[in-house]
């Protein structure tokens, strides 16, 4: 009896040892088939790679979305080959691409929101402003929320729809904890601006006390508040407007100075209002302020006048544009005095002076560099707000994007 139960103690390591290789052996065949699976897929994705290379993107964009299918992991992949379609400029199979993420029920909502928000940007690409809106309004709250509301404001600009701007620009700054007042502001400005065009004041008004709320002072809804009031023939209060320009952002006043003038002619004041430019032109003595005062002190108080100005000018702030104008003046009282060689002299140094400063003069964008003859309130080369200088330069134009 005792023999037979140490039999069975015996026998008892050796099952394990039979349950044990058993376990082993299931262990193996799994990992087999999962290798085997694992090299099919890798087949799958070499081919679907070497389609995509021997230019066969549709075949290769196919055996790539079935891989996809079967293994979650080549998600990245695929967002990849969508955004390398985007950016040869293949927005239609990008598209595509994107779109079969989008539409997938198994993705996590982070992929998802990746995925509507690389087919937005796709959509916006393509031109196709609809449904780009309609696709990155889908992305939630996680980490594209915010790259795609600053897409949806990219695109507000270009369609300058600006209310839908406003709203994108303030939700943007909940979601980024940074200001956007900057961009806000010259959208209620932009505003005011239509307004004014279509002669809808009371809307024009809103939007120019919106502007002031959001940035007080701020220099182009200022100089919009007394464009307002001159549209109300109100010449007094438009000049009061444009006083708080010349005190608290003397370097715009160029791009004011005519209308500042009308206002004082309208009031009786013309006298006062080119005193105060004058004043403005010791510091502040740009090529277009010094235009306008030019051919006001000329029709005003005359060539004499003029020719004064100007000499003071060229002392405190010599610039080519300074010069050109006190050629242009001796010119006008030398003609009086007719003497023709020194009247021709005069005539080509000025023909020179005006090449120069007319292919010179230039505004240039400090964040990208953009030259344009005029000024912008948003640069055409990079879109920025309120990255050009009031200031024109005269100096050798750096090589760079210019209009
Ligand atoms: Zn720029």
């Amino acid at each position: 009896m005792i023999q037979i139960e140490t039999a069975w103690l015996l026998l008892l390591p050796v099952m394990f040892g039979i349950g044990w290789l058993a376990a082993r052996w299931d262990l193996r065949l799994e990992n087999r088939m999962d290798e085997r699976e694992r090299m099919r897929q890798q087949r799958s994705t070499f081919k679907g790679l070497s389609l995509l290379l021997n230019e066969q993107p549709d075949q290769a964009i196919e055996t790539l979305v079935k891989i996809a299918q079967l293994d979650p992991e080549t998600i990245e992949l695929h967002f990849s080959l969508g955004n390398l379609f985007r950016r040869r400029g293949e927005t239609e199979r990008a598209i595509r691409v994107h779109q079969h993420l989008a539409n997938r029920d198994d993705l996590k909502p982070r992929d998802r929101d990746h995925a509507a928000y690389e087919l937005g940007r796709d959509f916006l690409r393509a031109g196709l402003l609809d449904r780009a809106e309609a696709s990155l309004n889908r992305v939630g709250h996680g980490k594209f929320a915010a790259p795609a509301k600053e897409s949806l404001l990219e695109m507000y600009q270009v369609e300058r729809d600006w209310k839908k701007a406003i709203i994108a620009a303030s939700e943007l700054e909940s979601l980024q904890g940074k200001s956007h007042h900057t961009e806000i502001a010259q959208f209620y400005c932009e505003l005011a601006q239509e307004s004014l065009h279509a002669k809808d004041l009371a809307s024009a008004e809103r939007s120019i006390k919106e502007a002031l709320q959001v940035v007080p002072n701020h220099t182009r809804a200022l100089i919009l508040q007394g464009d307002y009031l001159m549209a109300l023939e109100q010449p007094a209060q438009a000049i009061d407007a444009w006083s708080v320009v010349a005190t608290s952002h003397p370097a715009f006043m160029h791009l004011i100075a005519d209308r500042w003038m009308k206002a004082h002619t309208d009031i009786g004041k013309s006298e006062a209002g080119l005193d105060r430019l004058c004043e403005l032109l010791n510091t502040q003595a740009s090529g277009e302020l010094l235009d306008v005062v030019h051919k006001q002190v000329m029709q005003i108080r005359g060539i004499q006048a003029a020719n004064t100005m100007l000499s003071q000018v060229m002392q405190h702030s010599p610039s080519l544009s300074a010069l050109s104008k006190l050629a242009e003046t001796r010119l006008a009282l030398e003609e009086g005095n007719a003497n023709p060689d020194r009247v021709q002299e005069l005539k080509s140094i000025l023909h020179l002076l005006r090449q120069r400063t007319t292919s010179l003069a230039r505004y240039t964008c400090g964040n990208c560099g953009f030259r344009a003859r005029r000024f912008y309130w948003q640069c055409p080369g990079c879109n920025n707000w309120e990255a050009y200088s009031p200031r024109r330069s005269e100096g050798v134009a750096p090589s760079g994007p210019s209009m």
